[in-house]
């Protein structure tokens, strides 16, 4: 079966895989998604013997029709190796009653990992079928740990360069520390002084400067994205959910055909929806639990209907999770509404103009189907970092612990005993000092570094390479810029 891509905002036109991969985001400033969806050709039981590679191969062939069978195993390969420090590539812990998915093992340390280790080669590969002769350029947003997956996996690749745009000031030390050192002749970080949604926005509105477009198509260049609304980012993260059910079958945990339920520490909705993804493509997957922050647009939807971005932007200790405009929410909304693009139209215009939309009743009964809300506060993160190492000494970093917090409560509310995993999405040393803070009970004063030796200390979990790497480092990036001259930055970067 050929899956075909149309955007949420007009789906009368068709494209392949590899065409929307090296655009990004659709001309019309909407999010690709796949015409229907495919559903897996091999038995849970037959998944359930495959290693990560294996499984990565069956979920991904099912989307990524137009590519051949060594394109996508040449991709997998070169994505899935040593720089992962460990074999499985994504590690279960059993703690405290949860199997806690641990997806950064990859080379920065966050789940961004899982996606961006492969999105260059898929890129390179959809470039040459598509006959794209330009250089590739990224654009990318980031709330602090996409910035730095995607540098790493972009440095040093031929025929693309990448720019970053992070809020200044509202990321962790460790986190602007990876990116302002990245190495590499094609890469820019610039930080802004806005926050993640301002940095988001102003990246969507270069997309759709058709003029600009057209100024760097004469200079030899052409824009993507390495951000979640690239669906070369969205399907690579639905192979680790058929992995964990793959990995829970094998070892007994489950018997074939049992539903799992995921907890999901949820930004942008990229992560989430490529679970809903996996449960489309035949996963038996029972409650997403999509967990919010302080910034509890979402749960405040699942609570009323309305998604309404109206409200003040808070800086918490999950910065990745800092987000009011939670990009692929529309793929979600568009699918609810029996993909009737006019639709959707309608509401992300209300989301524009008025920052608040409604969904109907139908669309909303379609979602509660599938999808369940929660939120935790800053204490009840706190308390949660410590209560699970008190009891365990298993340590959380601060968005896994939001997720690990809103599925106490929701078992409290629920009584719901379905096995759980929670998508464990970065390491503790990426946000040192709120994780250390919070079981040590002391607001350090220390820098992040010596933080680094104390929570090792502490902890006995050996500081990972990506830490180690950047102590050192120096410093290659400066650059701030106000919200509203990013244009002029990626100019700079491209000589134009
Ligand atoms: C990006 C990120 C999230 C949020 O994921 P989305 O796909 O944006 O919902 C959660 N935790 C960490 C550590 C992240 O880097």
């Amino acid at each position: 079966m050929d899956i075909l891509y149309t955007s949420t905002r007009d789906n009368s036109k068709k494209v392949t895989a590899s065409y929307a991969i090296t655009k990004g985001i659709a001309d019309d400033g909407g999010l690709f998604v796949p015409d229907k969806f495919p559903s897996l050709d091999i038995s849970l039981e037959e998944l359930s013997k495959l290693d990560y590679k294996g499984v990565a191969y069956e979920v991904m062939k099912l989307f990524f029709t137009d590519f051949t069978k060594e394109e996508l195993q040449y991709c997998i390969d070169k994505a899935y190796d040593s720089k992962f420090d460990s074999k499985e590539i994504v590690p279960m812990s059993y703690v405290d009653g949860a199997f806690y998915l641990e997806l950064f093992h990859g080379s920065t340390i966050a789940f961004k990992d899982m996606a961006l280790s492969i999105l260059p080669y898929l890129m390179k590969v959809s470039a040459k079928k598509n006959n794209i002769n330009e250089d590739i350029v990224i654009l990318t947003a980031t709330s602090g740990d996409t910035g730095k997956a995607a540098l790493a996996g972009f440095a040093g690749v031929e025929g693309v360069k990448i720019i970053v745009f992070y809020p200044k000031g509202g990321v962790s030390a460790i986190q602007e520390k990876q990116m302002v050192t990245q190495v590499g002749d094609n890469v820019k970080v610039v930080g802004i002084k806005g926050n993640f949604d301002d940095a988001q926005t102003g990246v969507k509105n270069i997309f759709a400067d058709k003029a600009f477009n057209e100024e760097l198509k004469k200079a030899g260049y052409v824009f993507s994205s390495a951000n979640s609304i690239n669906i070369g980012r969205l399907i690579p993260q639905v192979v680790y959910y058929a992995y964990s059910y793959a990995n829970l079958l094998a070892n007994g945990k489950i018997e074939e055909g049992d539903l799992i339920n995921f907890v999901v520490p949820t930004g942008n909705f990229g992560n989430i929806l490529a679970g809903y993804f996996a449960k489309c493509i035949g996963i038996p997957v029972g409650k997403l639990i999509c967990a919010s922050n302080e910034n509890k647009v979402l749960y405040d939807f699942f609570e009323s209907s309305v998604y309404d971005k109206n409200r003040d932007f808070i800086l918490t200790t999950s910065p990745s999770m800092d987000i009011l405009i939670s990009s692929n929410f529309e793929r979600l909304i568009y699918l609810s509404c029996g993909c009737d693009s006019k639709k959707n139209n309608e509401l992300m215009k209300d989301l524009k103009e008025k920052g608040s939309y409604e969904v109907t009743s139908e669309m909303k009964k379609f979602i509660d189907e599938s999808f369940i809300g929660g939120f935790a506060s800053e204490e009840m993160v706190s308390k949660r970092i410590k209560n699970v190492y008190d009891k365990t000494g298993y340590v959380l970093d601060t968005h896994t612990a939001v997720a690990s917090a809103v599925y106490e409560q929701y078992k409290d509310n629920t009584k719901d005993d379905t096995k759980t995993v929670i998508v464990s999405t970065a390491s503790p040393y990426k946000f040192t000092r709120a994780v250390l803070s919070s079981i040590d009970g002391i607001d350090h004063k220390e820098d992040d570094f010596v933080l680094v030796d104390k929570l090792c200390e502490l902890s006995g979990l050996s500081v990972p390479k990506a830490v180690n790497d950047i102590r050192d480092a120096k410093i290659l990036h400066d650059t701030v810029c106000e919200k509203d001259a990013m244009k002029e930055e990626v100019k700079e970067f491209l000589n134009l």
